[in-house]
């Protein structure tokens, strides 16, 4: 068999000049130009690994400087927690670690809080043992009722818990989607009968069957049909009793 007769034009990868291969994956002149490739690429390699360990090197003692920093940038409590800044962020807003905003631009997390922050969270099945919310007194609190369970247990619409949630600031947490309120509070202002409008003469629904001797479904059908204005404080309808008074007044004679 005759050998191949081929002879392909290209440029030493080394020298630069031209010449022919017998083969396409030729890429030098000759064998010199390919001990000095050789060579020069087994330099950069090593000069890579050398710079890889410094970075390395340098990135280690950063970490090691802020294992040590009392108080910790969000930025840098993002380094030390291997997370992006936007997970910090959320953390804070959703309550679960406690920052300072010392200005607009300067938002200060003690490493003790990450500290905190971790521990409060053990792995655990038990969903409810364990949560960052503390009361007035700095206690933690551990009981909490759904949104649901409130709604249910005092009889008040979802919108009524968010707004008396906020008016009383009960503590809450989330968790799993889902927001827990402390039990305790829930108990005090939940189970106190909301205050009735005081404006005008108010009289809520329950205090019309009573005086008027009405039923719940009389008072809604004059409520229906004669227009009168309600008001709705919780879980109690009020109209006001100037209205239902002309309505029930014997016509005149
Ligand atoms: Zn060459």
């Amino acid at each position: 068999m005759a050998t191949s007769t081929i002879r392909i034009k290209k440029t030493c990868k080394w020298c630069r000049k031209e010449f022919e291969a017998q083969k396409t994956s030729t890429q030098f002149c000759s064998k010199r130009c390919a001990e000095h490739a050789y060579k020069e690429r087994k330099r950069q390699e090593k000069k890579k690994q050398v710079e890889t360990s410094e970075v390395e090197r340098v990135a280690a003692g950063r970490e090691k400087k802020l294992q040590d920093n009392q108080y910790l940038s969000v930025v840098e409590s993002a380094q030390l927690l291997n997370r992006t800044r936007f997970g910090i962020y959320k953390l804070i807003y959703r309550g679960v670690l406690r920052a300072y905003r010392i200005s607009g631009q300067w938002t200060v997390i003690k490493r003790a809080d990450i500290d905190a922050m971790i521990e409060a969270r053990p792995y655990e099945r038990k969903p409810k043992a364990s949560y960052l919310a503390t009361d007035e007194n700095g206690e933690a609190i551990t009981e909490f009722y759904t949104t649901r369970e409130i709604i249910e247990k005092f009889g008040v619409s979802n919108s009524w818990v968010f707004a008396q949630a906020k008016r009383h600031n009960i503590p809450k947490v989330y968790h799993r989607g889902k927001t827990l309120w402390s039990k305790e509070h829930c108990n005090r202002v939940f189970a106190a009968k909301p205050e009735p409008p005081k404006d005008e003469d108010w009289i809520s629904y329950s205090d019309v069957r009573a005086e008027y001797n009405l039923t719940h479904d009389q008072i809604h059908n004059y409520v229906k049909y004669h227009g009168l204005r309600r008001k709705k404080v919780g879980k109690y309808t009020y109209i006001l009793r100037s209205e239902i008074d002309a309505i029930l007044r014997p016509p005149m004679l």
